[in-house]
């Protein structure tokens, strides 16, 4: 059975643990990343026997080596089930075809309409499974930048061993996102609206983490993207879109709408599992650290600036770590001295060994505020497909590098939220306001429930301390 180390544990003999223990961490003691000791793989074989089949059994072949015997094997194929039938598509996650080797992956049917459902849905029951075995409650704290919170809400609601405190970027998340975040009416549910961008309610979260005192005396947890259950969950959606055009026997090329690199690295580890994988391709709006990061070596954050795809406008991509992890032979003590470095002077240096091999799996391009603008109007006039900006965001660079590239591999780029959820920035490309669907349609009716605090550390920990019934 899988057992999990950190990325950043510098012990020849590292510390191991199993699915249920790195799920309930979230993040490592030593700060690091949980990552798979051994990846486990299937062969062509195995993979092909896939082809034709349901979700929901892809996801239970693809997640269950990792949660091993954590989980009887009937129970997690139960919850698996359950939290895939939340969504409005029978495929999950559909195909449309947008060129003759071009598709985009829609990843957008659950609950709150945005990709973030496709993990959410699952870790929650996989959470509250894990805390009724042991009898305990937790503190969920939970940064986002925007979609992240909304999908955690509307997952975590009823579950009642837990407590969730979601932190969001004070007027930096859309309206309906935030109204997805803060209309729940649910008892266990807090929002912090704190006056700062997404990169502070993050870096509020890891010291949180970083705190032993705080961390035991209200039993923290975290949903982040760097919680490896939804990487996990998120591994799926690669392997069935690439059966269903021709694998494993043909590959696919992947463009993923990047921003804290949790969505892009699910399919690096559907490609670890044994997946014939073609180019994974970063597209990153003008927050465009990884962009430069691959280009040139260097990390380097520069100031947040607020797009159109809010979702994306962050400067430290926490789950890169995981990557630098694997691409430096997993040398934790290189992975160490790039973190700390970042921790000092908001930069580091790739060691070119490790960015060579990075550069071969990955390519990575940007769109401007123009480009996304143009993409949004494209689709609809080519394809007649409304989109959203961050799909858009991915959907330019994906034919930048079909027109640069002549790949022979079909093209996926995977659209990460219903258009109807940036209604403005899709208004303002094509003219069109898309209708949010049925069961949020009286979402500007209800009532928010949300307190805005600054982006001060104490008050944000006082404000958890005094709210969490997880407090002991
Ligand atoms: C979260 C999100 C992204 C970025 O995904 P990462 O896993 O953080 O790279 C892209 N698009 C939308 C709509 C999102 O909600």
């Amino acid at each position: 059975m899988t057992l999990f180390i950190s990325t950043r544990d510098e012990n020849s003999n590292p510390e191991k643990l199993n699915f249920e223990d790195v799920m309930l961490k979230g993040l490592a003691a030593d700060g690091g990343l949980y990552v798979p000791d051994v990846w486990p793989t299937y062969s062509q074989d195995q993979w092909r026997s896939m082809v034709g089949k349901p979700y929901a059994e892809v996801a239970l072949f693809v997640i269950a080596p990792f949660v091993g015997d954590c989980i009887p094997k009937a129970e997690l194929k139960t919850m698996i089930d359950e939290a895939y039938a939340s969504f409005s598509h029978k495929a999950v996650t559909p195909l449309t075809q947008l060129d003759t080797n071009q598709w985009l992956l829609e990843l957008y049917h659950g609950p709150t309409i945005a990709f973030k459902d496709v993990a959410m849905q699952l870790i929650a029951k996989l959470m509250d499974r894990a805390l009724t075995k042991r009898n305990l409650r937790s503190t969920i704290v939970c940064a986002t930048s925007g979609d992240t919170g909304g999908a955690a809400v509307e997952a975590f609601l009823s579950c009642t061993r837990i407590d969730l405190f979601i932190l969001h970027p004070d007027e930096r998340v859309s309206p309906v996102q935030r109204r997805q975040m803060t209309t729940s009416g649910s008892a266990n549910i807090y929002n912090i609206a704190v006056k700062g961008n997404f990169d502070d309610c993050q870096n509020q979260v890891k010291a949180m983490f970083n705190n032993p005192s705080f961390r035991a005396e209200v039993a923290l947890s975290g949903v982040n993207s760097i919680n490896w259950a939804r990487i996990v969950a998120q591994v799926v959606y690669y392997v069935t879109a690439s059966l269903a055009l021709g694998g494993p026997d043909k590959k696919c090329d992947f463009t993923v709408p990047t921003g804290n690199f949790g969505d892009i690295f699910a399919g690096f580890v559907a490609s670890k599992m044994g997946l014939p994988m073609g180019k994974l391709i970063i597209a990153t709006n003008e927050n465009d650290i990884l962009k430069r990061a691959l280009d040139t070596g260097h990390y380097d954050m520069h100031k947040v600036v607020a797009t159109t795809s809010p979702s994306m406008d962050i400067q430290i991509s926490s789950n890169f770590e995981r990557l630098l992890f694997e691409a430096s032979g997993r040398d934790a003590g290189q992975v160490n001295q790039m973190m700390n470095s970042l921790k000092q002077s908001d930069q580091f240096e790739i060691p070119s060994d490790t960015l060579k091999i990075i550069n071969k799996g990955f390519a990575t391009d940007k769109a401007d505020e123009n480009q996304v603008s143009a993409a949004m109007k494209n689709a609809l006039q080519q394809n007649a497909k409304l989109i959203d900006p961050h799909t858009a965001v991915a959907l330019h660079v994906a034919q930048q590098y079909s027109a640069a590239y002549d790949s022979p591999n079909n093209m996926v780029v995977l659209s990460t939220a219903d258009p109807a959820k940036f209604p403005d920035a899709v208004k303002a490309a094509t003219n069109i306001h898309p209708k949010l669907p049925n069961h949020l349609s009286d979402l500007f009716e209800r009532t928010e429930k949300y307190d805005i605090l600054p982006n001060d550390g104490n008050q944000i920990t006082q404000y958890i301390k005094s709210n969490s019934r997880a407090v002991n």
